[in-house]
């Protein structure tokens, strides 16, 4: 089998019922091919920032993968698209978000991916769960997880449970 790299992947949802489309999208990431599903962090609660309507609901996976981050992205679309994400506007209101925070240690940078993710290190609603899963990341051209943790301390994110 083909080396497989570990990939954190970004969940968030903020319409309908957003703690089953959360638990489905997970048990759909661990059917990609050639990946497992490795550790899952608690669900999260944030406010929206940037778009419209309730609350949203966010959790961060760790994936073992063998797929390349470009299959990785069409993956996450497709399972996006499953949850009926319609993108009538920039930064509306989504039944299910997925992004690739992290790819190993690779920096990518290409028109359709941007790795690490470019706004991870700013949001406390990624933050806060990628380092319940991954304590020491590093993202690479920014610095360790913990480092960027304090200073998003300002946002509001409720801990619900795992
Ligand atoms: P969004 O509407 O915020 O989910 O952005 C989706 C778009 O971001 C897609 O067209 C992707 O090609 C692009 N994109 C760039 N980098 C990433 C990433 N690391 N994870 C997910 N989508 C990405």
């Amino acid at each position: 089998m083909a080396a497989r790299t570990l990939a954190c992947i970004g969940l968030g949802a903020n319409l309908g019922d957003a703690a089953a489309t959360l638990a489905a999208a997970l048990s759909e990431l661990a059917g990609l091919p050639d990946t497992a599903l490795g550790s899952v962090s608690p669900t999260y609660r944030s406010a929206p920032i940037d778009a419209g309507g309730p609350d949203f609901l966010n959790a961060v996976a760790v994936l073992r993968t063998g797929l390349s981050p470009q299959e990785l992205l069409a993956g996450l679309q497709r399972i996006e698209r499953q949850h009926g994400r319609e993108r009538p506007y920039r930064n509306a209101p989504r039944t299910l978000d997925l992004d690739l925070l992290l790819y190993g240690d690779e920096r990518i940078d290409t028109p359709t991916l941007s790795v690490p993710h470019p706004r991870l290190h700013e949001r406390a609603f990624v933050l806060r769960p990628l380092a319940d899963v991954a304590p020491q990341a590093v993202v690479p051209g920014r610095g360790p997880v913990s480092e960027w943790l304090p200073r998003v301390a300002d946002q509001r994110v409720e801990k619900l449970g795992s």
